[in-house]
């Protein structure tokens, strides 16, 4: 699978000058956004991502998108006036790690050709499409096996013709070297060389493969003709093409599993794959490195992976790091601390519970209190208890476990990736978490991100659990690079375009966004006039809990049918004894779909009123 782009942004666009002012032709604005934008956010839709743009002629117009997007990286050809775009390639070829999809930066087109390209078994391909009448067509020509033999603009080339060039391209590494290898000999006597004809040159020795997609839309867009066509007949059938793939949308309000992208629903879709396979043990240990490194140092921290929920997580935790001499104190101010203190007991540990308010923080001098007094040698508890929305104070938590010597065992199932954190600074020695919540995957993986040097210490600890050990685990990853059972596989994949999104969007500006949400939901609310059993700034901001309004008539299943109805997924409360519903706010949820969720709250309870009273 193809991870890595390069855009061709070097040239002036001489045809187009004066019609766009000063500006690269990748910055012709389409629907508000550069062109080149759009081919960003689809090359990442589709798993890219690296992207080295390759540029010249303004190139600080590139260079404030390499700002924008996490992966993104420009590199300047000093020489773009002198040079063809071979030019920009040879540039752009230093940065390059592996194959790639190779892209001119000014081409509009559908998304299709890109989730074809990516998995093509051939090494190098050219996308070709049916007649576009552009005036400005690429004919390119097969050779008997129907590989590329060459290409030209003259229209004799016509009726020999396999179709017409698009300007995306799978190229190996070693093709790109012939390429390169090819216009270095030639920089005097070709100097503005194009990289079709280095590529032409070369074919013989590194077979194209030619992929045609007869009505594919797309466009490149030269002069103020291709522009027009664009606008009129290009993007529409671009939009209704993509339209067409596009997944109804659900927006689940419930506390996970979270509401996805597209892209990740589609990383799923991927050719079947052995999990022993090197491919997949590469990805593998991508995945543990990225998951790890959005809350810590990976020379010091551990990611093990386990097929499962988050409860797996937890479990992996309570029964692999807890030795036979150890004492355990889990904070249950919750459903799922109460859960962990259920599994202590299942597995004999050696544990006491300090049970606490659900509908509050745990109070740090109570904390304290039982740590003087137990002699402890390990704390467990859950950051953000989604039982309610109450977010414990793991800092302070953190800071006291330093202070006293004592081992920490973290819940951030509903935490992690969604609120800022470090496991240094927080003093998290384990911590769990799952790939369905505010990471933003689908369900299925559960992970335990460890301190290295409590994760080695685990070798002698009991093993209480064989499918959950995390040492076990971990140790036959170290030997083989694999999982020891079969993981869910596509999940995986899913995972991995979710930390790419995770990565552009970063975690701070998630955190932002969820919060946001969560206001124009509670200020929507207090409209109503619902209460919530948990101070808002003991809140996370994640998970709100109201409390059911005193009205004989309430019935939340009604009231979960009429969202539902328009695609709007609510959920119960947790708390035993207090009649609550709670409403979530993670996942790739806009602040659009929250204002219309609103209305429709609002309009609930309003037309409640009206009948009832
Ligand atoms: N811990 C916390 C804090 C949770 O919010 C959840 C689920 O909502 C879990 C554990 C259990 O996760 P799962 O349902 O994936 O087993
Ligand atoms: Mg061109
Ligand atoms: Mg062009």
């Amino acid at each position: 699978m193809i991870r890595e782009a390069v855009i061709l942004a070097g040239g002036m666009g001489t045809r187009l000058k004066g019609s766009q002012g000063e500006i690269p032709k990748g910055f012709i604005i389409l629907e508000s956004l550069p062109i080149v934008e759009w081919s960003i956010r689809k090359l990442i839709s589709v798993g890219i991502e690296h992207i080295v743009i390759g540029t010249g002629y303004h190139h600080e117009f590139y260079d404030d998108l390499s700002k924008k997007y996490h992966g993104v990286e420009t590199i300047q050809n000093t020489e773009y006036a002198n040079t063809g775009s071979m030019g920009t390639l040879e540039v752009a070829a230093k940065k390059v790690t592996q194959d790639f999809l190779l892209l001119e930066s000014d081409l509009i087109y559908d998304l299709s050709g890109l989730r074809i390209l990516v998995h093509h078994p051939e090494a190098n391909v050219l996308l070709l499409s049916g007649e576009t009448a552009s005036g400005d067509e690429v004919y390119v020509q097969p050779d008997a096996d129907g590989n590329l033999l060459a290409l030209g603009k003259d229209k004799e080339r016509k009726s020999t013709a396999a179709g017409e060039l698009v300007g995306i391209s799978k190229i190996s590494v070693r093709l790109l070297k012939a390429m390169c290898g090819y216009a270095a000999e030639h920089h005097t006597d070709i100097p503005k060389m194009e990289y079709e004809s280095a590529m032409q040159a070369v074919a013989k020795d590194n077979p194209v493969s030619l992929l045609k997609i007869e009505h594919y839309a797309w466009r490149e867009i030269d002069d103020v003709s291709h522009l027009n066509m664009a606008k009129s007949v290009i993007l529409p059938r671009i939009h209704e093409s993509e339209s067409l793939l596009s997944v109804p949308r659900e927006v689940l309000l419930n506390p996970g599993p979270a509401t996805t992208t597209d892209s990740v629903k589609y990383a799923q879709v991927v050719p079947d794959i052995c999990h022993r396979e090197k491919e997949f043990s590469e990805l593998l240990a991508y995945t543990q490195r990225e998951l790890t490194a959005l809350v810590a140092d990976p020379a010091k921290y551990e990611t093990v992976l386990f097929g499962g929920s988050g409860t797996a997580a937890d479990e992996a935790m309570i029964s692999s790091c807890v030795g036979d001499e150890d004492h355990l104190l889990i904070v249950d101010n919750g459903a799922y601390g109460a859960r962990m203190a259920k599994m202590a007991s299942v597995y004999h540990l050696d544990f006491d519970v300090l049970k606490a308010d659900p509908c509050r923080q745990v109070s740090l001098d109570a904390l304290e209190d039982a740590l003087k007094k137990g002699h402890y040698t390990h704390l467990a508890y859950v950051f953000h208890e989604t039982t309610t929305g109450v977010m414990n104070p793991a800092k302070e938590i953190g800071n006291l476990c330093r202070k006293y010597g004592i081992t920490t065992i973290v819940d951030a199932v509903s935490a992690y990736a969604g609120i800022p954190f470090g496991l240094d600074d927080f003093n998290i020695d384990f911590m769990s978490s799952t790939s369905n919540k505010n990471i933003q995957g689908m369900a299925g993986l559960a992970f335990v991100i460890c301190k290295k040097d409590k994760l080695l210490e685990l070798k002698n600890k009991p093993m209480r659990c064989y499918y959950l050990n995390i040492y076990d685990q971990y140790q036959y990853f170290q030997k083989t690079g694999q999982l020891r059972f079969t993981p869910p596989v596509q999940t995986f994949y899913a995972l991995r375009q979710a930390i790419t999104e995770t990565k552009i969007e970063t975690i701070p500006a998630r955190y932002k966004r969820y919060s946001e949400v969560w206001s124009l939901l509670v200020a929507a609310s207090k409209r109503i006039g619902l209460r919530m059993p948990v101070p808002e700034e003991e809140q996370a901001h994640l998970v709100t809990t109201f409390l059911n309004p005193d009205w004989d008539q309430f019935d939340f299943d009604t009231m979960h049918d009429f969202f539902l109805k328009h695609h709007f997924t609510i959920y119960p409360g947790k708390v035993s004894d207090l009649p609550t519903f709670r409403i979530a706010n993670i996942g790739d949820i806009k602040v659009e779909e929250m204002k219309r969720f609103i209305s429709l709250f609002e309009e609930y309870f309003r037309d409640f009123t009206k009948q009832t009273h």
